[in-house]
């Protein structure tokens, strides 16, 4: 009779993410999902920042971990963290963040943060690929944790295999160098990502930045341009560094999960550009960058009939399409 756990109970414990994590996140909460957990995936709200009062509605008593990014890499939207934290400790509930996006470019403090393990990697702060690091919280609580490889108990048997340490320093570096740079870095970058938002937004109509406007990383936007087909984009803008949406999903002709996720429909999702600044972007850069965009839009617009509509007044929305 008590075979069965309770309805939407499986025992093994529920845990908490976001439907725009990265899927480094995603794909192993779908495989604990299917060993057993439960997993509530967030649906986030337009601007795309995930709130505690959101994880508040969610939690259980049976939720064991929360996991969300601190800043998101398609669309550089920053999730409350530290009231995230705050919430988690407040339930004895670890607190797991994808910092990915974050650490190098922001000051972090797990201790303010609330968090118990935080993960990023060496090449988004110009270290070396193939090194990460996670950081696990020894006090308060102490996280014990399962090791995904035996073999060795290198890392105090947190990580078996023989040390990279090439990476390792290399990693090391980059964070020290991030340590001394990032202010001046975020500062600079954050002028330079206004300008190009507004530089594109005040030469072009119907178009939009996505995700909420000041809580965000200073370097990464995403614009949606309406009227103008994906795939023409992007090959209009070659000469730039963009994608439509995370480099590691660009492969697929799939919309951004991310994008169709806080509510931008599949065609606008098709024609967003991810634009991201980095440590030697320059304004002259900048300039070109939002000339090129600027010039694409334009051109593919004059091809488009729709578009035409559009300026001609015609609710688009309200009209009756033939079916074939
Ligand atoms: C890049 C990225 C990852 C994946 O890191 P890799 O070292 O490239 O596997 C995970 N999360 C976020 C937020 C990222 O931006």
């Amino acid at each position: 009779m008590y075979a069965k756990a309770p309805a939407g109970q499986t025992g093994r414990g529920h845990i908490i993410t976001c439907t725009i994590e990265h899927k480094a996140v995603l794909d192993p909460c779908k495989r604990l999902q299917k060993e057993g957990f439960d997993v509530t995936f967030i649906d986030p709200p337009k601007d795309g920042v995930v709130t505690a009062k959101m994880v508040e509605e969610v939690m259980r008593p049976d939720t064991i971990l929360v996991t969300l990014m601190w800043a998101n890499n398609e669309i550089g939207t920053i999730n409350e963290i530290e009231a995230i934290g705050k919430l988690c400790k407040s339930k004895n509930v670890l607190f797991h963040t994808d910092a990915t996006q974050w650490v190098g470019k922001m000051p972090t403090n797990v201790e303010t943060a609330g968090v118990d393990l935080l993960s990023w990697s060496g090449h988004k702060i110009y270290g070396p690929k193939g090194i990460g690091a996670l950081y696990v919280r020894r006090q308060r609580p102490r996280v014990r944790l399962q090791a995904l490889m035996d073999g060795g108990g290198q890392e105090r048997g947190f990580r078996s295999g023989t040390h990279n340490i090439t990476g390792i320093v290399g990693f090391g570096k980059a964070c020290e160098i991030a340590k001394q740079e990032m202010e001046n870095d975020a500062i600079r970058l954050g002028k330079l990502r206004k300008k190009l938002e507004q530089g594109v937004l005040s030469q072009l109509d119907t178009c939009a930045v996505n995700g909420h406007a000041d809580k965000r990383l200073p370097h990464i936007t995403n614009i949606s341009f309406g009227f103008v087909e994906g795939e023409g984009l992007m090959m209009a803008v070659k000469n730039i560094a963009c994608s439509s949406g995370s480099a590691c999903t660009s492969a697929s002709l799939e919309p951004s999960y991310v994008l169709k996720s806080i509510g931008v429909g599949d065609d606008l999702a098709h024609s967003s550009l991810r634009l991201s600044l980095g440590k030697w972007t320059t304004e002259e850069q900048v300039d070109y960058a939002i000339g090129e965009i600027v010039k694409a839009v334009k051109k593919l617009r004059v091809m488009s009939p729709l578009y035409d509509m559009h300026k001609e007044g015609i609710d688009l929305s309200k009209v009756e399409w033939a079916h074939h």
